[in-house]
């Protein structure tokens, strides 16, 4: 159900402020050929513009939001300069934002310097993403990416002598021409580094993009057995390192106690996606739920800009779903964790009963083993983590 624009004017926060802030820089170097997300070449002059206008945007929503956690998300938020980060912070000081307990910024190693990490540490950075996807340069040339290997060994290195001790490393696996033993170098290499969170994903082929179109042409093959091999080994080789797995792809250091708490160094800002908590997102394509309704800014940067200098959010839709629906995405969403959902906690989040409305899929993934039922809380097994988005699909309900 798309809602007009006085429904738009209606959804606000009210009076309960949004704990979750995104910010979306939508530049890049280079395409990866791999990539959907929204992004554009990176300019000078196209950044200033932008970051004037995600001032206004950040403006707009500030008496709604009082942010415990941000992501500075891309695109490549390292590409921006300092100048740009400090415009950002001024912005979020004057609004009163003085409990934000988790900032992140992605970083792509090939555009960081010690100066720049040490100035967003200063800053109040106190979590990087690097963007690795590999340390085996002929994957990172097969995705296009502009970093080599020694880049993302020195990126790692300049962030700790920067003074970072929250430190996320990205991989990607499943990549094309890619082997299990190659796989298994660059996992044990990565984890050697001793970083307090690690994120792993299949290499999806998303449509409009090359990578698509050359899969779709047959010049690859997907490889599901070799991509499932990979990720057992993944699993291995994190918890042989002491990372506790939190969800599907996410791995962190903690002082585990076998609690259902997530550990100690776990992506706060993700799991708020995964409970389905309220966030914004601003930036072209951002999207937003606050208050049950689901926005989306325009993917386009030019309509973004035009809209904010016009005085008006750059929403291109916003999406109000029947409870039912809403409790259904947020069920899918949250068995990606590895504590999947204590029927309490569901119901308080949703007001829905997981074992009333979903009494016939529960049984059915507890029978194939893909799911259990422990102490009054549903989950995936290790099996059913492998096939979490088909097992999520099953709990989604069409919006009424
Ligand atoms: S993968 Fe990252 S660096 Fe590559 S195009 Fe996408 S957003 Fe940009």
């Amino acid at each position: 159900m798309a809602l007009g624009a006085t429904v738009l004017a209606a959804a606000g926060a009210g009076s309960r402020k949004v704990d979750h802030l995104y910010v979306h820089i939508p530049f890049c170097l280079r395409k990866c050929p791999y990539c959907a997300f929204y992004s554009v070449p990176f300019s000078a002059d196209l950044v200033d513009r932008y970051v004037e206008m995600l001032v206004k945007e950040v403006e707009i929503v500030a008496p709604e939001l009082a942010p415990k956690t941000v992501y500075f998300g891309g695109g490549t938020p390292s590409l921006l300069s300092e100048k740009h980060f400090e415009k950002l912070a001024e912005v979020f000081q004057r609004t009163g934002w003085a409990d934000i307990g988790e900032w992140t910024v992605e970083a792509n190693p090939a555009t960081l310097t010690l100066d720049k990490a040490r100035f967003l540490r200063r800053l109040g950075v106190n979590r990087v993403s690097l963007g690795v996807q590999s340390l085996d340069d002929a994957v990172l040339k097969r995705l296009g990416r502009v970093h080599t290997r020694a880049d993302a060994l020195r990126s790692f290195d300049i962030l700790r002598a920067a003074g970072f001790t929250n430190i996320n490393i990205d991989l990607m696996f499943a990549v094309p021409g890619q082997t299990l033993s190659a796989w298994e170098k660059v996992l044990e290499e990565a984890l050697a580094l001793g970083s307090e969170h690690l994120s792993a994903y299949e290499l999806n082929y998303e449509e409009d993009t090359p990578f698509f179109e050359q899969f779709s042409a047959g010049l690859f093959e997907s490889e599901e057995d070799l991509a499932c091999e990979m990720y057992e080994l993944l699993l291995r080789a994190t918890a042989a390192q002491g990372l506790v797995q939190y969800e599907v792809s996410n791995f962190a250091r903690d002082t585990h106690d076998g609690t259902a708490a997530p550990p100690a160094f776990a992506c706060r800002h993700n799991i708020s996606y995964w409970r389905g908590c309220w966030y914004y997102g601003l930036g072209p394509s951002a999207a937003s739920y606050v208050d049950g309704v689901r926005y989306a800014n325009f993917a386009d940067l030019s309509r973004y800009c035009r809209a904010l200098a016009n005085g008006h959010r750059p929403i291109v839709s916003a999406e109000r779903l029947s409870p039912l629906a809403r409790a259904g995405e947020t069920a899918a969403f949250g068995l990606r964790m590895s504590v999947g959902w204590s029927f309490e906690e569901f119901r308080r989040v949703t007001g829905f009963d997981l074992r009333d409305e979903w009494a016939e899929e529960i049984e059915d993934f507890v029978e194939q083993g893909y799911a259990e039922i422990t102490s009054n809380r549903f989950k995936l097994t290790p099996r059913g983590m492998l096939f979490a988005d088909l097992v999520g699909e099953r709990f989604l309900r069409p919006d009424s």
